[in-house]
């Protein structure tokens, strides 16, 4: 049994939901696999919903015009879906009807709701995942009853059945134990052989049957916590990459799909940036040693890349790509009098914990002069103001010179396992970027040797990521 997961782009209208099931159909005439789907919102809609909500919230009437707006989108993609060659015209029209009153009844609960939001002028972190939820049960319930339609036995499961998180509302955490069970139980109870679920990524509920979600980008994570719970053999990430690339195809002209990645590289990847998959995504994957496929609805016939527990196959003996984090601040803490001062890190360190700022990269030299701490850009006023605070008492001793943040920065990294051991890479790395005259800002590299990051300007984004792809995967940076 496989997992195949369809991210926004793959579902963002009838003609894609149309080619996505072209792929389901073809797969099972290829193979008599079992699987089930797991598909997000079309793409643009969750952004939609938070807005809004952040409309109503303000008291502004137009939130209505744009949940009129994702009324559109629904009935513009049932018309054409539902309008199927071969049925005769009024059969068509029967089950689009059908279909549209099952999206319609959906819609008036988000207006309910927003209206809500409108009333008390307050969206709380919960109320917001109830919004958001509706992107991805309009979407599932949409396609599964498309492919009814066809004659492909499908279920439309709504996740917030199965997933269980805790209240930690924007991004809940799963609890497995539950989760697994729930799952489990679901599947041999209410899916007979060879019907396709259709689960809504992204969304889950609590104990108390309250809705959460479980962050940005979430249906990812959704697909591989059904495919541990169920021992999928696969779990196949659908997207419109044709894996996950040396680095950005935007900025360097000849980066190559990895074809495959190991877990370890993988994660290091995906938390830098590679925008590919949900952080959280490997996780149940790496216990159950399940492999993650990336794969392109666009180009399904590519085989995309594989994330399993193999060694990498890197072009480049050491390295194995290149990820990058845009936006970020630089927060220096420096003083004379830090050198040998017990405890101060650590109140850093907690102060940043209680402004919420996640911190990305840390940095400090031997001479203890100043700790150096990356975080994300809008985060950084606020960090400041509140370490100025907080370490009030040091600066008036003198222990502590200076907060000082530098914003419009970027944090680039290498990564690869091969990296471990190997001398020269931070030579290479370095001389690729002095070559082309760019300042390298901080510099640090965890005790796994997986992974060099350091801090650059964020005009010199393009040129570096080409001055290091060139220098490591370029002609004569081969090896
Ligand atoms: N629809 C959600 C989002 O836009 C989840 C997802 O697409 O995976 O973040
Ligand atoms: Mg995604």
């Amino acid at each position: 049994m496989k997992i195949l997961k369809f991210g926004g782009t793959s579902v963002k209208d009838a003609q894609r939901i149309r080619h996505m099931v072209d792929i389901l159909i073809r797969r099972k005439e290829e193979s008599k696999d079992e699987f089930h789907i797991v598909c997000s919102a079309m793409k643009g809609i969750t952004d939609g919903l938070i807005e809004l909500a952040m409309i109503a919230e303000s008291g502004d009437t137009s939130y209505k015009e744009r949940i009129d707006g994702i009324w559109t989108r629904q009935e513009e993609a049932v018309a054409e879906l539902f309008a199927p060659e071969g049925l005769d015209d009024r059969a068509a029209d029967r089950l689009g009807n059908q279909v549209l009153n099952g999206l319609a009844s959906l819609v008036n609960e988000l207006r309910e709701i927003t209206h809500g939001i409108f009333l008390v002028r307050e969206c709380s972190p919960r109320s917001l995942d109830l919004v958001m939820s509706f992107g991805e049960r309009m979407n599932n319930y949409l396609i599964a009853q498309y492919m009814l339609s066809l004659g492909l036995p499908s279920l439309f499961i709504d996740a917030r059945k199965v997933v269980r998180t805790n209240a930690s509302h924007g991004r809940a955490e799963v609890d497995f134990a539950i989760t697994n069970s729930l799952v489990r139980e679901f599947f041999s109870d209410s899916v007979s052989p060879g019907t396709i679920g259709v689960v809504t990524g992204f969304i889950a509920s609590t104990e108390r049957g309250i809705t959460t979600t479980l962050g940005r980008n979430g249906s990812d994570y959704t697909a591989s916590i059904l495919g541990a719970a169920l021992g999928a053999r696969d779990i196949e990430i659908w997207t419109d990459v044709d894996g996950v690339l040396e680095a950005d195809p935007r900025v360097v002209e000849g980066a190559k799909v990895i074809a495959d990645l190991s877990i370890d590289e993988a994660m290091e990847m995906s938390y830098f940036g590679a925008e590919v998959l949900h952080p959280s995504t490997m996780l149940p994957a790496v216990e159950t040693n399940i492999p993650i496929w990336i794969k392109n609805t666009m180009n399904p016939q590519v085989r995309g890349t594989r994330i399993s527990r193999q060694k990498s196959t890197s072009r480049h003996a050491a390295v194995t790509g290149i990820a990058s984090i845009p936006r970020v601040a630089m927060v220096n803490i420096i003083g004379g009098g830090m050198l040998g001062s017990k405890g101060l890190a650590g109140k850093i360190f907690s102060t940043l914990g209680k402004c919420d700022a996640n911190i990305i990269m840390i940095s400090q030299a031997s001479s203890e002069h100043s700790i150096c701490v990356v975080i994300r850009q809008e985060e950084a006023d606020l960090a400041q103001r509140v370490l100025r605070t907080e370490l009030d008492h040091e600066l008036r001793v003198k222990q502590v010179q200076d907060i000082e943040v530098t914003p419009d920065l970027e944090v680039v990294s290498i990564i690869g396992g091969g990296m471990r051991g190997t001398p020269g890479v931070s030579g290479k790395l370095f001389y690729s970027l002095g070559n082309q005259g760019i300042n390298v800002i901080a510099i640090a590299q965890g005790s796994s040797e997986m992974n060099i990051s350091l801090v650059i300007h964020s005009r010199d984004h393009a040129k570096a990521l080409q001055a290091i792809h060139q220098g490591f995967f370029g002609q004569e940076g081969d090896e």
